[in-house]
């Protein structure tokens, strides 16, 4: 398989403008059961229709947004939330919280790898989470260590990031803890290439940055986990901007921390190379995580000339001229195909 380092070819820069905007005045949750709530006080971290508040105030009423329902809560900037457990940390009171844990930390498993490679060249979110939240993700590897029985837990970084986690090493008191650097090409951030590349045994787990925050914030702190990094960046802005938001907010709130410099452009979600074109309006939720604003480039696609090239760089070891299952959608064989043909995603949402 030929690797290929898009963020090298592109030439596309870390971005260097973090911020935490945790104040809307509005947050929109998706309405399931339909009951009219209007009016109604809601503190932050409990549920409506499934979804953990991450406000506390008044639902105001309820608004369509691409012909979907949702409960509009106005923000009293209280923050006020009923949620006080104090149950001792174990196991018990952890798969309690987080029911997957168990799934995921079954008996054999010894060695834990964690994720923290961004799956596309343009998105930044566990880059700033590695910078910034440290000391939490520390914290969270020490009791997963103690309580899960782990032999090992594995940093795994690209290259170009081992710098920005020398402390972790000097700031933790278990000699369990150690890094593990790969190579940076595209995607390794992906959880089944990274698997692949890693070549773990069946003692050997593999789980996401952003899910040891998840254990941080609703097993350690007691809350619910209620925001996330977003990144908004690409090749039609000034600069682009990693922000950490809150869930349930409108992407189109954070536009006016970026400048468009090109009039025609378009909105990618997600993924690069074969995004959904999105609008401005649309809800953060937690899978979203990021947008991808570049300039519109009119290719015309001509016939396929049977270079092989898609198939020498598919991750997946798959033929992208005849795509199964197995397909990850990352839509590499987009990018080097000399005939423009686009074999994966594209689909507006
Ligand atoms: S076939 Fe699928 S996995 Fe393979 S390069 Fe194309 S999009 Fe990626
Ligand atoms: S890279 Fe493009 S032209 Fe080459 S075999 Fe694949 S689809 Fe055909």
């Amino acid at each position: 398989m030929k690797k290929i380092d898009i963020q090298k070819e592109l030439n596309i820069k870390p971005v260097k403008i973090y911020k935490e905007v945790l104040d809307p005045d509005m947050v929109y949750i998706p309405v399931s059961s339909g009951a009219n709530i209007n009016n109604t006080y809601v503190y932050k971290d409990s549920v409506i229709d499934g979804v953990s508040l991450p406000i506390s105030g008044f639902i105001v009423n309820k608004v369509l947004i691409k012909n979907r329902e949702y409960y509009c809560i106005s923000n009293d900037f209280k923050e006020l939330s009923l949620n006080q457990t104090r149950e001792p940390l174990n196991r018990d009171y952890m798969t309690t919280r987080l029911p997957n844990l168990d799934k995921i930390f079954t008996s054999n498993i010894k060695s834990l790898y964690i994720n923290t490679i961004d799956q596309d060249p343009y998105i930044f979110n566990k880059y700033f989470m590695l910078k910034n939240d440290a000391e939490k993700i520390i914290n969270t590897i020490e009791i997963l260590i103690n309580t899960m029985n782990l032999d090992s837990v594995y940093l795994v970084v690209v290259s170009q990031n081992e710098e920005l986690i020398s402390e972790y090493l000097n700031n933790t008191t278990t000699n369990r803890l150690k890094l593990k650097i790969v190579n940076n090409y595209y995607p390794i951030g992906n959880p089944k290439v990274l698997e692949s590349e890693l070549n773990l045994d069946s003692n050997s787990k593999l789980v996401d940055l952003e899910y040891i925050l998840k254990i941080y914030k609703t097993i350690l702190k007691r809350q619910s986990l209620t925001e996330k990094n977003i990144t908004i960046n690409g090749n039609a802005l000034e600069e682009g901007v990693t922000l950490k938001v809150k869930l349930y907010t409108k992407l189109s709130d954070y536009f006016k921390y970026i400048k468009i410099k090109e009039s025609n452009y378009e909105i990618i979600l997600n993924n690069s190379l074969c995004g959904p074109k999105v609008r401005e309006d649309m809800i953060i939720t937690s899978n979203l995580e990021g947008v991808i604003i570049n300039k519109v480039v009119d290719e015309e696609s001509s016939p396929c000339i049977y270079c092989g090239l898609c198939n020498l760089v598919c991750p997946m070891h798959i033929n992208p001229l005849k795509r199964n299952s197995k397909c990850i959608n990352c839509g590499l064989c987009n990018f080097v195909c000399p005939s423009k043909i686009r074999n994966s995603g594209d689909s507006n949402e």
